[in-house]
């Protein structure tokens, strides 16, 4: 499946802010905790901080981010961060398994910001945010004191403009000393240029830090580059880690299907993009949540069928199913024998809703029919939908 951007690993996207001359913490990646000695070596400390590499925030609060004081005790947290499954706000209460530590050179902060740069939709240009509110998430900072995040649209033909890093920077209260304050403005620009030239969708620093000796310094990295820029972003495809996706949606990849998990419980099978997205639409109107996107394409062969199937089975989440179905290339008999060679191979225990219409419709609903499957039939996407929202209520 195509997603929308890439995400890189924290330690990757301080190795780009590096190149663009952004100034990071020393540090360096380990895979078990035996190699924390060594690579102490080379850093300065005590003490030293030792972060899980995994594409998830809110580490800190997960216990994904620990100061160490004393090479043992490095070395012990790289273990325990290494050991289990690290759960954030962000991961599930099923976590995220860790593969790789970055240790990093302990920084004495003074202050925190947050600094981003991201495309603002609305406005159809890329935006600089800035606050003074660093290390919580923006979106809660945004909430509670709105006042606090400020705002800089760029112009995509002029590019960023030294004046608009003075406009955020001259808004902090206390201002920084002056040397601070010309590293800030030397960042945003640096920030904006890291952005256009790999193309990121988001390039974001929580928090950018002055230490106590009056460095600015970007003590955590997030960089997600945008998909549909990747083939001219050659060695951004080499960062690409898939053991961070979800193994339904590599599974997906592998058959070539349009899948994306989500948050809901129904799982739905649909062809064509449009027609998808609609029938999310629908399921949320009729008050549940999606499991899942799936698009199974206008010429789906009876095994992608049958793949998509398995796959929103796998789906522990999935306490009902909808397939809403317009046949054209796609015909509808193909379909019927998609889903009756996945059931052969794995009993469908959730309440299962078809709504198919188009090419072959009568002779897929026979195949069905004839079948000893159990599943109810809708006469149209809004019957459907509610018909599988009643069955997840109460
Ligand atoms: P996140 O929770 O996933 O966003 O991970 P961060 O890299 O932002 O780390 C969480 C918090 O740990 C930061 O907001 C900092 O307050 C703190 N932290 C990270 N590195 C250091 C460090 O070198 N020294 C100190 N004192 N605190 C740090
Ligand atoms: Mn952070």
């Amino acid at each position: 499946m195509r997603k929308v951007f890439m995400k890189l690993h924290e330690y990757q996207a301080k190795e780009i802010f590096r190149k663009f001359g952004i100034p990071v913490p020393n540090g360096q990646t380990v895979t078990s905790a035996q190699e924390t000695h060594k690579a102490i070596e080379h850093l300065k400390g005590p003490p030293w901080v030792i972060k899980a590499q995994v594409h998830a925030g809110g580490r800190g609060k997960g216990g994904g981010v620990k100061i160490a004081h004393s090479p043992d005790e490095a070395e012990k947290a790289a273990e325990n961060i290494l050991k289990n499954p690290l759960v954030t706000p962000q991961t599930g209460p099923e976590g995220k398994k860790v593969n790789q530590v970055l240790i990093e050179e302990g920084v004495n902060i003074d202050r925190e910001f947050y600094l981003a740069m991201v495309i603002d939709r609305s406005a159809a240009r890329p935006v600089m945010i800035f606050s003074q509110a660093g290390g919580m998430e923006i979106e809660e900072v945004a909430a509670r004191s709105p006042e606090l995040v400020l705002k800089e649209l760029v112009d995509p033909v002029v590019g960023w403009l030294p004046h608009q890093a003075r406009n955020l920077v001259y808004r902090l209260n206390p201002l920084p000393a002056p040397e601070s304050i010309r590293e800030l403005i030397a960042i945003m620009g640096r920030l904006y240029k890291t952005f256009i030239q790999s193309d990121c969708s988001l390039a974001e620093i929580n928090p950018l830090v002055i230490t106590k000796e009056k460095k600015v310094l970007a003590v955590d990295a997030k960089i997600n580059i945008d998909d549909s820029a990747l083939f001219r972003q050659k060695e951004m495809q080499a960062l690409d880690d898939p053991r961070e996706k979800d193994p339904l949606e590599l599974k997906a990849d592998q058959y070539n299907l349009n899948y994306i998990r989500l948050d809901g419980n129904i799982g739905a099978m649909v062809n064509g993009a449009g027609l998808a997205m609609a029938t999310m639409d629908v399921i949320k109107m009729a008050g549940a949540e999606p499991a899942n996107f799936l698009d199974v394409g206008g010429g789906a062969s009876e095994e992608m069928i049958t793949r998509g199937f398995e796959i929103i089975l796998e789906d522990k989440k999935v306490k009902a199913i909808l397939v809403n179905i317009f046949g054209g290339i796609l015909r509808c008999d193909v379909l019927a024998r998609g889903i009756l060679a996945a059931a052969e191979k794995k009993e469908i225990k959730v309440p299962l809703i078809v709504r198919l219409k188009g090419t072959n419709v009568e002779e897929g609903r026979k195949i069905l029919q004839e079948s000893n499957l159990k599943f109810l039939v809708a006469k149209d996407i809004e019957e459907a939908a509610e018909m599988v929202a009643k069955q997840v209520s109460g």
